[in-house]
């Protein structure tokens, strides 16, 4: 496994790389969610970079940005095991050295639900993952459903700038009790821990409404939020939201949709998603 922590040296190793090459990008702490977009990139490709890079402008908060847990040692270990081919584990002067200017600007569907609650949020997304992109020209790259919005504001980012990439989007992988694997988990204290449970049952409960016939936009919102408020331990509920599973336009109660919703414990915020249909 390669490690480089400079674009000279990834542009070397992509220059020479067997094709199809795979890229992961990732903010790293990694964990099972993680390794399902690795082991798929490592059944459809020759090659397989992972990058590793807490992205700053895609924070709205310097102290969320200082909170992120990073483990990159441990990172690289569990990427030597998986027989990656390489990695990209730059530093910040890498990506944005003296003088950058350059931002790319996300408008419609992506300033509502996460850019709205984390302004600029989608910018910052869009920007690095341009710059990834342009440094490890992939011909896959490997996105969890888990962050929906973010792969349908990438799919509208790579068509709207004709960038020539396939995008194969992976499952959402969670522990046994249903909370979906996110970095941010190790954070939890033990009873915040059981308790962001509520925020995947909230979540399958409404999908189970939903199957058994209720489409109706404000009963099931309004059923999603009371599940999820009945825990105590919720300080905030950021969004519940509805949207058409396609193009995240507003549903028409009718047709596959996609359930949202953004939780905060205590500093903590998660994210969840399923797939109503
Ligand atoms: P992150 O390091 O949080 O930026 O995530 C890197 C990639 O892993 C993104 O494409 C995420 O959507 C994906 N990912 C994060 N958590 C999960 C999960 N529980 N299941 C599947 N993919 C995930």
């Amino acid at each position: 496994m390669q490690v480089y922590s400079l674009k000279s040296g990834l542009a070397a190793f992509i220059s020479q790389a067997r094709r199809p090459i795979g890229l992961v990008p990732t903010m790293g702490a990694l964990h099972k969610g993680h390794l399902s977009l690795i082991r798929q990139a490592m059944v459809d490709c020759e090659t397989v970079v992972v990058t590793i890079f807490v992205n700053s402008t895609q924070f709205s908060s310097s102290q969320d940005y200082d909170n992120y847990p990073r483990a990159v040692e441990d990172d690289l270990a569990i990427l030597k095991n998986e027989k990656v081919s390489a990695v990209y584990v730059p530093d910040d002067s890498d990506i944005y050295p003296l003088g950058f200017v350059t931002s790319i600007n996300m408008k419609g569907f992506a300033q509502a639900l996460e850019g709205e609650a984390r302004p600029g949020h989608f910018d910052g997304v869009a920007t690095i993952v341009t710059k990834l992109l342009n440094r490890s020209m992939p011909d896959q790259m490997y996105l969890g459903q888990k962050d929906a919005q973010q792969v349908a504001v990438i799919r509208r980012l790579v068509s709207d700038l004709d960038i020539p990439v396939r995008i194969v989007v992976c499952p959402t992988i969670r522990e046994d009790d249903g909370l979906a694997f996110s970095s941010r988990n190790v954070q939890l204290g033990a009873s915040q821990r059981q308790a962001a449970t509520i925020l995947y049952k909230a979540l399958a409960a409404t999908r189970d409404r939903y199957r058994a016939g209720n489409h109706n936009y404000h009963e099931l919102i309004d059923g999603c939020r009371r599940i999820i408020e009945s825990e105590k331990l919720i300080d905030k509920t950021d969004y519940i939201e509805i949207v058409d599973a396609e193009n995240f336009t507003k549903w028409d109660e009718k047709g596959p949709c996609l359930l949202l919703a953004a939780v905060k414990l205590g500093d903590i915020r998660l994210i969840d998603n399923v797939l109503m249909d």
